[in-house]
């Protein structure tokens, strides 16, 4: 028997709605890529988000097409999260990280139909326009007072919603409805789409707001300093709202002193992001000798968040959340939440747990499978790969067939790449990767895409690209190479691999070896590297 209750869809536009009337005196504060400060309330941010949706459709975005953004966490980003998917298109935030090859890729894969980009991607974007689809729109989000000289015929974003008025009434869409777009780099090959729905981007926000009750509540300021170009932010442009906590936009200005100014003149409680932003803002809590004004919370994800930071940070009273997730999980999957008898535990027992990846929210599976596909017990000692469920977790690739039948199991579960372990109280512990990847700073580098560029210089014979701790990147590339000539030039090999590669992606450091180790079945066994030159010195680093 079927329950009697109506169906309403979940549409991220009510989220916007609901926090116009009840959390109106909240907002988006921000820190503007013109300079200053700006400051929108929720019900602002509505009525100017509704202009934004005319604004779309009288350029002929129509359900389901995709608009592109180029940038920083700021207050007309927002506007572009909620009026786009209001409308019915489809939000798709682009990394300004990436190369210029994958974003080229990328905006033509999505086929976008108009592109927003912020003042300072004007210039990389005049670069790659010719590979871009030749009919995109380009918007600069500004005023007219700063609109740049360009080669882009491009509009002016404050132009485009002045010219219209906020009556409108968002469309009644199926909660099925494609609402974000974030590609994620691949193992091999172009990057992949998480094609979001209102359905999960609501259910996400809910689960978030759930888990993160210290932070997700009328009144507090949060910093998302993780960018809404990065699966959406964590969550927090969906949930903040929802629960009433006003939003802290970094823009551009993510170094540790920028990240204290703004802290402490906003009286941040909670602030999101990777380590190594956590780092540089150690550096400057140490050189101030205090913590930023308000400050009681830090969530760290995106990559493992050192135990030293974690006692920093909790040494200087501010309580760490280690979470874990993916972009393809919308992202969050688990969080380090300690019950109060956990929390009333020895210091280093406390630690211990909040080192660990945290545990699942409510709403995803996880299970550990072994390397011949039998499930792993959760008893903190047995390591598999993780797979997870649920439904904020993606079912496949946008448009890429061969990716999406890779993605899940016959069960069902996405296999995340990673390797853990899962104790009996559910603290998920992250012990290595599975995925042939890098990740530095909270990007991603793909080491079978760099040893295939490097492989086509004709001074290597064989090589491999591992990751290399690195104390403020996390990890950093190393090529191990097997020379084909007797004096190899490593000038001319990293110049070859800057044609293709953003500066950022290049290896550290090149090292010349006679042979590479292989594994049982002949492969490079990338294992036995990443532990053979686990302690290698990189250069420039301290
Ligand atoms: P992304 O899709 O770019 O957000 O990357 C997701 C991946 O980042 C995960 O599959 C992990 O490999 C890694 N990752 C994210 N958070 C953590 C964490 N707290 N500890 C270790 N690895 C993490």
């Amino acid at each position: 028997m079927d329950g009697m209750m109506m169906h309403r869809p979940l549409r991220v536009a009510d989220i916007l709605t609901f926090a116009e009337e009840i959390h109106a005196d909240q907002g988006i504060v921000s820190s503007t890529v013109e300079g200053g400060m700006h400051r929108l309330g929720y019900a602002d941010m509505g009525a100017r988000s509704r202009k934004l949706a005319k604004a779309l459709l009288a350029l002929g975005v129509g359900i389901g097409d995709r608009v592109a953004t180029l940038a920083w966490n700021g207050y007309r980003h927002m506007e572009l999260y909620y009026g786009t998917p209001g409308m019915g298109a489809v939000c798709h935030t682009i990394n300004p990280r990436l190369s210029a090859e994958q974003m080229a890729y990328i905006v033509n894969h999505a086929d976008d139909k108009v592109m927003f980009l912020d003042l300072t991607f004007v210039p990389m974007v005049e670069r790659l326009a010719s590979q871009f689809p030749g009919n995109l729109i380009y918007v600069i989000q500004t005023d007219r007072a700063h609109m740049p000289d360009t080669t882009l015929r491009a509009l002016c974003y404050e132009e485009l919603l002045a010219a219209q008025d906020d009556g409108y009434d968002w469309p009644d869409l199926s909660e099925e409805t494609a609402c974000g777009l974030c590609y994620t780099s691949g193992t091999t090959g172009h990057p992949k789409g998480a094609l979001y729905s209102h359905r999960s981007m609501v259910l996400h926000a809910l689960m978030v707001g759930v888990c993160m009750p210290y932070c997700m509540q009328p009144g507090r300021k949060v910093l998302p300093v993780v960018p809404m170009f990065h699966a959406n932010a964590w969550g927090l442009a969906h949930a903040a709202p929802m629960a009433g906590a006003s939003l802290v936009m970094p823009g551009p200005h993510l170094d540790g002193a920028s990240v204290f100014d703004l802290m402490d003149g906003e009286e941040v409680f909670s602030a999101w992001g990777v380590p190594t932003v956590w780092l540089g803002l150690m550096a400057e809590i140490e050189k101030r000798g205090r913590v930023p004004a308000g400050f009681g919370e830090v969530v760290i994800g995106g990559s493992a968040a050192p135990a030293s930071m974690i006692r920093f940070y909790e040494d200087q009273g501010v309580s760490v959340c280690h979470a874990w997730g993916m972009t393809e999980m919308s992202p969050v999957g688990t969080l380090g939440i300690l019950s109060p008898s956990m929390q009333a535990q020895p210091a280093r027992d406390r630690l211990r747990l909040k080192s660990s990846q945290g545990r699942r929210m409510f709403g995803v599976d996880l299970k550990i499978v072994g390397e011949h596909g039998t499930r792993q017990p959760h008893d903190g000692a047995a390591t598999g790969e993780l797979f997870v469920r649920g439904s904020t977790v993606v079912s496949g690739y946008y448009a890429n067939e061969e990716a999406s039948a890779a993605a899940l199991d016959d069960d069902g579960w996405f296999g995340t790449g990673d390797m853990a372990s899962i104790s009996p109280e559910g603290f998920l512990t992250i012990t290595d990767r599975a995925k042939d990847l890098i990740k530095s700073g909270g990007e991603w580098i793909s080491s079978i895409d760099v040893e295939n560029m490097a492989m086509a210089h004709p001074d290597i014979a064989n090589c491999a690209v591992i990751a290399v701790p690195h104390p403020k990147w996390g990890e950093r590339p190393v090529l191990v190479a097997v020379p084909a000539v007797e004096a190899p030039n490593t000038d001319a090999i990293m110049a070859h691999l800057a044609e293709h590669l953003a500066k950022w992606q290049l290896p550290d450091d090149v090292v010349y070896v006679d042979e590479l180790p292989l594994t049982a079945t002949g492969k490079v066994s990338k294992l036995t590297l990443r532990r053979q030159y686990a302690d290698h010195e990189l250069p420039g680093a301290v």
